[in-house]
């Protein structure tokens, strides 16, 4: 797997971290998890159990959250599918 991105254009997260709302995918198998909280642990890849995922943070969250509470505390929280 080659990587050439520029440093700081492209940012990773770990599981155990907190990285906040947005879209991880993950860099072996590409499977995608959301998070919506601020508090939401990002777990391993389900599917390899790979704990690194490149970064896809949302520009905007929700047009439903526009508070930092509503972060913390979405009105409704959206279930990923199963
Ligand atoms: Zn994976």
């Amino acid at each position: 797997m080659t990587s050439v991105a520029a440093p700081g254009e492209k940012k990773q997260a770990k599981a155990g971290e907190r990285p906040g709302p947005g879209r991880y995918i993950c860099i072996d198998c590409g499977r995608e998890i959301r998070l919506d909280r601020v508090d939401e642990d990002l777990v391993r890849c389900p599917t390899c159990a790979c704990e690194t995922y490149n970064c896809f943070p949302m520009t905007h969250i929700r047009p439903d959250i526009r508070t930092p509470e509503d972060v913390v505390n979405p009105p409704e929280r959206r279930t990923y599918k199963k």
